[in-house]
């Protein structure tokens, strides 16, 4: 079974739209990622139950 899975997130800063790989095999985890558009740092906090995305949320870090 393949935990990574593709979503597509807002950027909090450009609001372009940025595809995002989440490791769903990790009930809760947030790291900081850069935009790929902007190349500003985000806070990307993913929620995650049996394999299934449950809550992802995108905030900006300054
Ligand atoms: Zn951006």
């Amino acid at each position: 079974m393949n935990l990574l899975q593709g979503h597509d997130t807002t950027c909090p800063h450009c609001w372009e739209t940025i595809h995002l790989t989440l490791d769903l095999s990790v009930a809760r985890q947030s790291y900081v990622e850069d935009c790929p558009v902007c190349c500003r740092p985000m806070l990307v906090s993913v929620g995650a139950a049996d394999g299934e995305l449950e809550d992802l949320q995108v905030e900006s870090v300054d």
